[in-house]
């Protein structure tokens, strides 16, 4: 028993204490692939590549067409609370980037090697600069398109005990495919495309259309059954705005994993918020029968909280019921107007 070893109070080692800092942000190869996808979307990408090679754990490389970063700020990137996105306390009020930790890229530097290239627009050209196992290297002059790239090699290799909970190779390229899947879902004006191992997996138009980002998710066939999601106009800031798409009755999944919500375009998990949709089926979906559904949230950011928790798929509403109200509502409206239901799903 932990009774009797009486152990004195240390301060932890630099590099032990990041270690496990970055355990909270980074828990798997999904999670690595995550923030380096929002950085892009921040630094405002319309194009972003993703290769996997073993499941990510061998390398995970982002590459994007946004912003790029200067030169000279590419040793701040690597730090921690080193930010572009945040400058006061109350910024978080009425944030609309995804990042606003500056956590990221140097939680993801402690537990893998890091080589991060960019060349900022108009620049002449780029520089890059590499972290590895936590030793940031200096910034040399490098080859590079305007835009980022960002490659995380030997992820977890220095953690052993993480190493040991992750899952098969193919495991985590699933879970690196349904994240990237709910991104182009949010974001459907960027052209993403997604290798494993070298070859595609995943790719989107990036031609602004969710209906075309659902084909490819769902294919057609699923695509065709999903009907629109839309709340009345905004007549007051406190009125959250409803978009989306949710299925018929008629298309269903076995599980809650393909009921999805971006809120102010931020992917969040809630078990509220899938109260509401599942709440809009009731009586029209069996037990163990769950919708398709994308829905975005549009919401005054002032009634948010988003630093809830450090991967950021958490948030708080100021006003809860008015965002279930306003979800159960736009969703029932729309399964009510599609033509096609069953009379005697209609019923009730
Ligand atoms: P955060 O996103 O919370 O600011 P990160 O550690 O993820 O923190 O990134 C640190 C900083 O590095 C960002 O604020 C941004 O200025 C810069 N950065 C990271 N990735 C990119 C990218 N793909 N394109 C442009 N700038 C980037
Ligand atoms: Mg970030």
């Amino acid at each position: 028993q932990g009774g009797d070893i009486v152990m004195p109070i240390r301060q932890l080692a630099p590099d032990v204490a990041a270690k496990i800092a970055a355990g909270e942000v980074v828990e798997r190869p999904a999670s690595v692939v995550k923030e380096l996808i929002e950085n892009s979307i921040d630094a405002g990408a319309s194009q972003i590549r993703v290769d996997l090679m073993h499941g990510g754990l061998q390398l995970i490389r982002i590459t994007d067409n946004g912003c790029g970063i200067v030169a000279a700020e590419l040793p701040l990137a690597l730090e921690r609370h080193a930010t572009s996105k945040v400058e006061r306390i109350d910024d978080l009020e009425h944030i609309r980037s995804l990042g606003f930790r500056g956590e990221a890229l140097a939680s993801i530097a402690a537990v893998a090697d890091v080589t991060l290239l960019s060349r900022g627009r108009g620049a002449e050209q780029g520089a890059q600069i590499s972290a590895s196992s936590g030793q940031i290297l200096p910034v040399t002059p490098a080859a590079s398109p305007e835009g980022t790239t960002l490659t995380v090699r030997n992820l977890f290799s220095a953690v052993p005990a993480r190493l040991k909970f992750l899952k098969s190779r193919n495991t985590e390229v699933s879970h690196c495919h349904h994240l990237l899947e709910q991104y182009a879902l949010a974001y459907p004006e960027i052209r993403f495309s997604v290798f494993s191992d070298g070859r595609q997996i995943f790719a989107t138009k990036g031609d602004g259309a969710l209906s075309s980002v659902l084909v490819e998710v769902y294919g057609l066939q699923v695509a065709e059954q999903m009907v629109p999601v839309h709340s009345p106009e905004q007549e007051d800031a406190e009125r959250p705005v409803i978009s989306g798409y949710t299925s018929r009755p008629t298309c269903y999944k076995s599980t809650r994993q393909h009921i999805s919500f971006f809120v102010n375009r931020r992917w969040v998990m809630s078990r509220m918020l899938t109260a509401a949709v599942e709440g809009a089926y009731h009586s029209l979906l069996l037990t163990g029968r769950h919708p398709i559904s994308v829905i975005n949230v549009q919401i005054d950011p002032t009634f948010l909280d988003v630093n809830v928790h450090p991967a950021k798929t958490e948030i708080r509403f100021l006003k809860e019921r008015r965002v279930f109200a306003a979800i159960l509502r736009a969703v029932r409206e729309a399964l009510l107007e599609q033509p096609q239901m069953p009379q005697w799903q209609a019923r009730k």
